[in-house]
């Protein structure tokens, strides 16, 4: 996989070995928000930041002033990492990739077999924190952004306020079951659409016009109609409704 750099200057700098242009590429995964370029003696770990993208191009085409880097596969195909705001990151890591830095300390996949109930209580075990922000914390479940915590906790019957280590185990299995379900709708709608995401298609996501918390501070609640509460919690936005995610209740309730 060959490879040039015209801006080095990501989020980290972009350093990559020449070892690798003799290598082809195996196969492609992800973990968390990276994407991984598997090639036999590592892998290369792409973050597309808060504006990155990647796109197949020409190589002969002239590339974009926000076109930092092309990854070559064959003479005729280029893929191009485009980067206006330049948070993104591209690192070379050689196996084992999974020790890498950035990925040695992630928590499980939510919709990975090591994630449920059993795990959430075991983690939060005198953990003072809010569940809302336990749930939020990549070194617990990589995956969970604002909008799917507040939505998984409505759904679960939790406050996002509530002390993670006094949630229950039934309180976590719901929550553990929220949180798959939320992001299982959110991938088959074709994402949330903030700003200026796309999915492959080139199209906005759908999922944002079906939720029940997020954004929607002071309207009724779909579900009992109590006007829903909007606070912060470690800076971010959470949104509940008070009725059906009660103060003082660890244990949850199925929605
Ligand atoms: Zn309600």
């Amino acid at each position: 996989m060959g490879w040039h750099v015209r801006n080095p200057n990501l989020r980290w700098p972009v350093t990559l070995p020449d070892s690798i242009r003799e290598q082809p590429v195996v196969s492609v995964g992800r973990r968390a928000k990276y994407l991984l370029i598997n090639l036999p003696a590592g892998a290369l770990i792409v973050h597309l930041g808060m504006s990155g993208s990647l796109r197949i191009a020409d190589p002969n085409a002239a590339p974009g002033k926000h076109d930092h880097v092309d990854l070559l596969f064959t003479p005729d195909t280029v893929l191009r990492y485009n980067d206006p705001r330049r948070f993104g990151s591209i690192h070379w890591q050689r196996n084992p990739v999974m020790e890498h830095p950035l990925l040695r300390a992630l928590g499980p996949e939510p919709l990975g077999l090591e994630f449920d109930g059993a795990y959430l209580k075991r983690q939060a075990r005198g953990r003072r924190v809010g569940v809302k922000n336990f749930i939020m914390d990549a070194h617990v479940v990589v995956g969970v952004g604002n909008i799917y915590a507040n939505e998984a906790l409505f759904l679960s019957g939790l406050r996002p306020t509530a002390r993670a280590g006094r949630v229950t185990r039934a309180g976590y299995e719901r929550l553990a079951t929220a949180i798959r379900r939320v992001l299982g709708n959110a991938i088959a709608m074709g994402g949330t659409t903030l700003r200026d995401f796309v999915n492959s298609d080139g199209n906005p996501g759908y999922f944002q016009q079906s939720l029940y918390v997020y954004g929607r501070a002071g309207e009724p609640c779909r579900l009992c109609a109590t006007p829903l509460k909007g606070i912060r919690t470690g800076q971010r936005a959470s949104v509940f409704c008070p009725t059906c995610q009660a103060a003082g209740n660890f244990g949850g309730r199925d929605v």
